[in-house]
């Protein structure tokens, strides 16, 4: 399996530094064996577009999405009309949303079943704070946030998600988790995947994100389960993200 390899921008680069950033990403010496993604905001998605042209790397992503797909949501994105922009990917459920705007687990399943449905990949985030660590509850609070937010998949032939185990205290923190650590709840992630999809479990990835940059990448895409990283603060300059995806190449 691939590893796939996704930028979130977070809140930062509306149209004008978008295209900026795809331009000069492209211009980077690309691994071919890595599936490379970019999470932009909803109003860089067109200029994002336009400056990728008919290239197809780095896949667009969104960071979030409203779970129907039209109505009286001011305010709220569909998934159709992240499609129309030849996004193949979506964030659901990142603790930013989870802790900033109260995202539930209810929230997030609906969410990721109206993006599967619309056919575009749900990068589902899930992790534990560091007080349920410290707790010893990491396990139980990941394996719950899971099993809530697969809910409505389907498995039908092409993976249904990808799965982010983003530890919250990692996040943005500059403290990672260790691979090791990391290693150990992707066990806990596939037990749940291979439970509720069988052998199509297989074709799911499981990433890493939180406080990953040039210095330790190797670490996680070198360990057994870790299929790849959701990478923010490093990915909002576009020679450094090129450096982590070259170094995501396991050629
Ligand atoms: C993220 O935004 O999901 C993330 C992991 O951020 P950072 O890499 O900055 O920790």
């Amino acid at each position: 399996m691939k590893k796939l390899l996704v930028a979130n921008w977070k809140m930062h680069y509306g149209p004008i530094k978008a295209g900026g950033w795809i331009r000069a990403f492209r211009r980077e010496r690309l691994p071919k064996d890595v599936d490379i993604s970019v999470a932009v905001p909803f109003v860089s998605l067109a200029a994002a577009r336009a400056s990728l042209g008919r290239a197809s790397i780095p896949a667009l992503a969104a960071q979030d999405c409203f779970w129907s797909e039209d109505g009286a949501y001011t305010g709220e994105i569909s998934p159709g009309m992240l499609k129309e922009f030849g996004t193949e990917y979506c964030l659901v459920g990142h603790s930013e949303r989870r802790s900033n705007l109260g995202e539930t687990d209810e929230m997030v399943a609906k969410k990721a079943a109206a993006v599967q449905k619309a056919g575009i990949v749900p990068v589902i985030c899930v992790g534990e704070n560091e007080a349920q660590r410290k707790k010893g509850d990491a396990s139980k609070i990941v394996r719950a946030q899971v099993q809530a937010a697969i809910g409505g998949l389907k498995a039908d032939g092409r993976a249904p998600a990808a799965i982010a185990y983003e530890p919250v205290w990692a996040i943005g923190s500059g403290r990672p988790c260790s691979a090791q650590d990391a290693k150990q709840m992707h066990e806990v992630i596939r037990g749940v995947l291979l439970k509720k999809f069988g052998k199509a479990s297989e074709e799911i990835r499981v990433i890493y994100g939180g406080s990953v940059d040039v210095r330790n990448i190797s670490e996680y895409v070198t360990t057994t389960g870790i299929d790849g990283c959701l990478v923010g603060g490093a990915s909002l300059d576009p020679r450094n993200f090129g450096l982590l995806c070259r170094a995501a190449n396991p050629a």
